[in-house]
């Protein structure tokens, strides 16, 4: 018997899960459904990247949705307008055996008009930016006052991203009486204090140590000298002929600049930061999705929540300003139980970070040495 079977989905959704293929439920997944299923309880669930959150959130929001009623019943927030798509897709391939179940994706950058025409056709579920979300609402274009409930996915990236007050305030126009799911991968401050703040007495599910990445990934370092950092991601690209990576920069500058460098070098590559608009970022995406990009260049905001499977390398052209930053990189690869590496690119002066990286992460990082000349076909 599938162990998707124990856990009190519904028919519909068990077969959902068999178009996706997926064969058993991933712990976070096993942990939170029951739960989210047989009570009425707000949840904390911390869970590295890549362990399966969204269905764990997705499968039980999916089978509490009243399909008599057209009324928006539940609300998900998410940090980038990327995730919040990702999340519609996911969740439109769960309730494909539901018909009647409206969702709206809700997130800057696109026309609010089309999206306040698709919410008036009766959406049960909006998967929102925080945002976006806070402009609908101001606008009267969305109504949010008599949902169950609201899931608030990847929290840690939300608040590094600055959208506390935005939460405060979208929050403030939901019931109380409802149950919040809160999923993140890290525990910092800031997700206790929300926790807090807007769940009552939640129930908690922590897969893993509270903060570390996922082991799944190799860490490695390799010290250059500053002004050779370039010379060494183009070394670490040739050496790896099949690599298929997401390489992060900390200014958008920079990201551009990389990613020209590396295409006047014939290497496969492209940008995604936030001065492109909302069309130039779905395109190079879906490039790097159906793999005619081997090597994205992203600043982290761009990068935020992506799911794209099988991504070999991460590579820190440079190091985040934010430590923690570093674990939401690194778990861009090593997903769903695949192998990943993640390289940091350092100057001897940055050296004493990789230690502060270690103790958050729990892993060691293996010093390596660039690949020499004779490696390199040029
Ligand atoms: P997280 O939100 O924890 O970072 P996701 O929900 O994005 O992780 O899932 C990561 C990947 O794992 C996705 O590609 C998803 O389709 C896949 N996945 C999720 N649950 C399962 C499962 N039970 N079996 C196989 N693959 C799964
Ligand atoms: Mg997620």
């Amino acid at each position: 018997m599938n162990k998707f079977q124990t856990l009190g989905l519904e028919a519909n959704l068990l077969e959902a899960i068999k178009d996706l293929g997926f064969e058993t439920p991933s712990e976070v997944q096993e942990k939170s459904i029951p739960i989210l299923l047989e009570r009425d309880t707000d949840l904390v669930s911390l869970a590295q990247t890549g362990t399966g959150k969204t269905a764990a959130f997705g499968f039980p929001l999916i089978q509490k949705i009243d399909l008599n009623s057209r009324k928006t019943q539940a609300l998900v927030l998410a940090p980038t307008r990327e995730l919040c798509l990702q999340i519609t897709n996911e969740l439109t391939l769960y309730a494909k055996y539901k018909k009647g179940l409206n969702i709206t994706a809700v997130y800057g950058g696109a026309s609010i008009t089309e999206q306040s025409r698709q919410l008036n056709r009766g959406s049960q579920i909006i998967v929102a930016t925080p945002g976006r979300m806070q402009d609908m609402i101001r606008r009267n274009l969305a109504d949010i006052t008599a949902i169950s409930y609201c899931v608030l996915d990847e929290a840690d990236e939300m608040l590094n991203m600055g959208f506390y007050e935005d939460i405060k305030s979208i929050l403030s126009h939901t019931p109380k009486e409802k149950n919040t799911w809160l999923f993140s991968a890290t525990m910092p401050k800031e997700v206790a204090k929300i926790a807090k703040k807007f769940m009552s007495n939640p129930a908690e599910v922590t897969v893993g140590s509270r903060n570390t990445g996922t082991d799944k990934v190799a860490h490695e370092y390799y010290l250059v000298n500053h002004r050779l950092r370039y010379e060494a991601l183009k070394r670490l690209a040739d050496a790896n002929p099949d690599i298929f990576s997401v390489i992060f920069c900390r200014t958008k500058r920079d990201t551009q600049k990389i990613a020209e460098k590396l295409i006047e070098d014939g290497y496969n590559a492209a940008a995604l930061h936030g001065d492109l608009s909302q069309n130039q970022r779905d395109l190079v995406m879906k490039s790097f999705r159906t793999r005619q990009i081997q090597m994205l260049v992203a600043t982290d905001v761009a990068a935020r929540g992506i799911d794209v499977d099988d991504i070999t390398h991460v590579i820190n052209y440079q190091l985040p300003d934010e430590i923690e930053t570093y674990t939401h990189r690194s778990g861009r690869t090593g997903r769903a139980g695949k192998k990943g590496v993640s390289m940091v690119i350092i100057s001897k002066s940055e050296q004493r970070k990789i230690k502060a990286i270690e103790k958050i992460i729990q892993q060691s990082f293996t010093q390596k040495q660039l690949p020499d000349g004779n490696e390199i076909c040029r």
